[in-house]
């Protein structure tokens, strides 16, 4: 009987776990989570009428699997978009707070009349992000920094007060080190297709197909009722005859001719014809540095960020400013120790017990991690500094949550995609060894289950070719 072990029980692990039990139902499958629960970034603490969400808190309905996924497991009825009666995001500039432009697509402005009636953007800011109609396309070719190509395109202006912000609320990172060709490959493709984003943005605009009549029209951004939990509860209920071992570290990965040995921090050891490595690629460096250290060497080039996030809950008689919007995020020109700003109970009002507000303050992010390593009243501390600066709140919040994420958000650095053609090209000789998970190919809940799903294919096909049935 084939052997499969999965390391790491995140949503990357279990959406591997998933797929191979409907591939190779008579499989013997192991899934190994160093936690005792299952989830990895994903957490949805239910207390007291509230869902507040330590990790993420929504999926992109645009990229497949989020939604995929959820459809085989039966939670589509279970699915809210973000709140369509209030679709406003603010972005701060000199401690107010701005209306974020409408019409962005893939942290591109695509709308005119919203960019040329902002106030966020001065008229020179908006004169100069003009000039890309005019600039030639790089000639050069290889790798640039978000940051470069945003300002060489756009100007400076666009990329602080604007773009950096949005950037960050998805990374954490910095511009300035982050890869356009692994972060936001299609600017590129833009630039050298059209000439430059404006001509593009107008092709597309020529181009678009109309929707389907009939279609489902989904929300951009979707989650379940009662916190993306749901998706990790459903998934382990799935699991069937997986073997799921809790608080369960592995220490390393070992060559056993025709498989592998897994050996475990306690002292067992798992053999297995095939491993995939759920697991943060600093941590998957640590385990197969004996097997493979150019592997390892790869792998340990992905930097990580530390964040965290903290929720807190008041009546709304305390929020002295009417929460009517989806939140705002902090540009880090603004110098503050805040980066983004859910008004949670607003985004997805039934968050919240009528008549309760529910915000969450993200903390730390690329340069300014130290701020993680309070203590929860410090960090508490912090966030309620920023909710009476910006907000008027001064009250204590009725309920609130720490939750701190060390090395959680990878960064695709200049050079992410050598580095992923090295460490593809190490696993491919090793027959059987997978990599799934954040690292690589997206850091969104969809790309770890598509990269989850990918790995589990990949490893039932090399084992029909390694043991033939
Ligand atoms: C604060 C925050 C907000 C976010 N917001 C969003 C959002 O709104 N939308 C979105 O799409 N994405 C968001 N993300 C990103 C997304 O949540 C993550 O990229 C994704 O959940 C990572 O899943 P994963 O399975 O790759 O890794 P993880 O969830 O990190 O899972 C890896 C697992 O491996 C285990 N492990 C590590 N070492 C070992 C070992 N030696 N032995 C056994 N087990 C081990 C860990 O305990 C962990 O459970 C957010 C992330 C954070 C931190």
């Amino acid at each position: 009987m084939n052997s499969i072990a999965i390391i790491g029980g995140g949503i990357a692990g279990l959406a591997a776990a998933h797929r191979l039990t409907r591939l190779v139902p008579d499989a013997s499958i192991t899934l190994i989570e160093a936690e005792d629960r299952l989830g990895g970034k994903i957490v949805t603490d239910r207390a007291a009428g509230f869902v507040i969400e330590g990790g993420p808190d929504t999926f992109l309905s645009l990229k497949p699997r989020g939604l995929g996924l959820c459809r085989e497991l039966g939670l589509e009825t279970r699915l809210h978009g973000t709140n369509e009666t209030i679709r406003r995001t603010y972005v701060m500039r000199g401690g107010r707070l701005y209306e974020l432009p409408e019409g962005l697509t893939g942290l591109i402005p695509s709308r005119f009349g919203p960019m040329a009636k902002t106030g966020l953007i001065s008229p020179l800011g908006k004169l100069r992000m003009g000039l890309d109609y005019l600039i030639p396309p790089r000639a050069a070719n290889g790798d640039e920094s978000l940051a470069s190509f945003v300002e060489r395109r756009l100007g400076r202006e666009l990329y602080d007060r604007l773009i950096e912000p949005l950037m960050s609320g998805i990374y954490a990172g910095d511009g300035e080190q982050l890869s356009l060709a692994a972060t936001f490959p299609q600017l590129r493709q833009t630039e050298l297709e059209h000439g430059g984003l404006i001509r593009g943005m107008l092709a597309a605009k020529k181009t678009t197909p109309a929707p389907k009549p009939g279609a489902k029209k989904w929300a951009a951004f979707l989650t379940p009722t009662t916190g993306l939990a749901e998706i990790v509860e459903a998934l382990a209920q799935r699991l069937g005859a997986v073997d799921v071992r809790l608080g369960t570290r592995v220490a390393c990965v070992e060559s056993m001719p025709p498989g592998f040995a897994v050996r475990l921090e306690r002292g067992e050891s798992i053999t297995a014809d095939s491993i995939i490595f759920a697991t943060p690629s600093f941590a998957t460096a640590d385990l197969i540095a004996d097997l493979d250290s150019r592997l390892a060497t790869a792998l340990r080039g992905i930097p990580y960020v530390s964040t965290a996030t903290v929720s807190a809950a008041y009546p709304l008689a305390d929020i002295p400013r009417p929460l009517d919007g989806y939140g705002y995020i902090i540009p880090r020109t603004e110098n503050r120790a805040i980066l983004a700003c859910t008004w949670t109970s607003t985004k997805f009002p039934h968050r919240a017990p009528e008549g309760y507000g529910l915000i969450r303050a993200f903390v730390g992010r690329a340069g300014q991690e130290d701020v993680v390593n309070g203590s929860d009243d410090d960090l508490l501390a912090l966030v309620r500094d920023e909710l009476r600066r910006t907000l008027g709140i001064t009250a204590a919040p009725m309920l609130s949550r720490v939750f701190r994420w060390p090395k959680a958000m990878p960064q695709y650095t200049l050079g992410h995609t050598s580095r992923l053609a090295l460490i593809d090209e190490r696993l491919a000789s090793h027959p059987g060894l997978f990599a799934a998970g954040n690292a690589y190919r997206g850091i969104g809940i969809p790309d770890c289950i598509a990269s989850g799903e990918q790995a589990a294919e990949g490893a039932v096909k090399t084992l029909s070719e390694i043991i033939p049935a």
